[in-house]
């Protein structure tokens, strides 16, 4: 008997779930649409949305244009429902994002800002933050929380930034960054928080593996909705993959990782953009600093994709600039594939400069979703 009342309440609750993702993605719905596409009962459907409307997180807004009969009423996210905030840490730079409950993207700014351990960096971090909410006209009670991407790994077990080389930080406990801030925050390694706003806005990507071609490179496994973390919190850290016995020295200390290959900083010191901008202009140099790469980042793709079976998505600054180039990658990865495949597996990422924060801040949204 208990059984079968939880079951009810379950499925209560995940229509009621459903109802209101539904609403935030489509912006403005009818009950008969609800009823429709989420093959709800129109009595059901009527029934969810009065009960979010009952919570304040729904609201009505006139009618719908008529399609023939009674118009129907017009239901929206009531517009006090909060919004996420994203903020990227870098090495150089923090990147802000404001994120509507729809994924939408309402501000986007990012600022040179060096990292530096000590709390006048993060004091700065957070006033930026409240200049950048003030100039959106976002007041403190509206944000839902704030999600903080990091360069490193973070342990959610230990709730600690366990280790970022690029930032010269370890072990910092999260209640260390989030003291500065007056909102929830959460924490996202950079890699996860890019595959999370590649993974979560795409209705047909069920699994596939993010390349974080930065400053170092990193990766994540994204499936179906969510990061797989791994034992250790490491799960995808692909820039630590020998490539090559015995080869370049890497920071880690070892040798011949994928990183020491493949960081933004063997194709060049300055901006990745004017780099790619070289090589279309036919620049030998350029040509050169190419071949070398996209054959290491070839063999690296390609053994992800044996060991995976799933698409592979280029991220980061090298992936965000590369364009065309990317058909250099697909077909010394086809070259290689033992199965025949083409190489139209490889793709380049949607989001660009913004993909961490913007990731960090639909983790805030999907937390606060989950519990509709
Ligand atoms: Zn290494």
């Amino acid at each position: 008997m208990d059984k079968k009342k939880i079951t009810n309440m379950e499925v209560k609750r995940k229509n009621r779930n459903d109802v209101f993702r539904y609403i935030c993605r489509k912006g403005m719905v009818s009950n008969p649409d609800i009823s429709y596409e989420l093959k709800l009962s129109l009595p059901t459907a009527t029934q969810i949305t009065k009960e979010l409307i009952e919570r304040g997180l729904v609201e009505e807004k006139g009618e719908m244009e008529s399609t023939g009969g009674r118009k129907a009423k017009a239901l929206a996210v009531s517009g006090s429902v909060g919004k996420a905030a994203g903020v990227d840490i870098t090495k150089n730079h923090i990147s802000l994002v404001l994120t509507e409950l729809s994924g939408r993207i309402l501000k986007y700014e990012r600022i040179f800002l060096p990292y530096s351990t000590g709390d006048d960096y993060y004091l700065e971090v957070c006033r930026k933050l409240e200049c950048f909410l003030e100039d959106c006209g976002c007041g403190r009670e509206s944000i839902l929380g704030i999600g903080i991407s990091f360069p490193g790994i973070i342990d959610l077990d230990q709730e600690l930034i366990a280790d970022s080389h690029v930032l010269g930080v370890s072990a910092l406990p999260f209640s260390a960054v989030s003291r500065f801030f007056p909102y929830p925050c959460h924490f996202l390694n950079d890699a996860n928080a890019g595959a999370y706003a590649e993974g979560i806005q795409s209705e047909e990507m069920g699994r596939f593996f993010y390349l974080s071609l930065s400053n170092t490179v990193g990766g994540a496994v994204y499936s179906n909705g969510k990061l797989e973390q791994g034992r250790n919190f490491r799960c995808g850290e692909a820039g630590h993959m020998t490539v090559v016995p015995d080869g370049k020295v890497c920071y880690c200390g070892k040798y011949g990782c994928l990183d020491a290959y493949c960081s933004v900083k063997c194709l060049t010191d300055g901006r990745v953009e004017d780099f790619f901008d070289r090589l279309k202009h036919g620049e030998q140099e350029a040509a050169g600093l190419w071949k070398q790469y996209s054959s290491y980042l070839a063999i690296a793709v390609n053994n992800i994709h044996m060991l995976l079976d799933c698409d592979v998505v280029l991220g980061g600054y090298v992936g965000s600039s590369m364009g065309d180039f990317i058909r250099d990658i697909q077909n010394k990865v086809s070259e290689r594939n033992t199965f025949a495949e083409d190489g139209f597996f490889i793709r380049i990422c949607r989001h660009k400069t913004e993909a961490a924060a913007l990731g960090a801040s639909l983790k805030v949204i999907e937390l606060f979703m989950e519990q509709v």
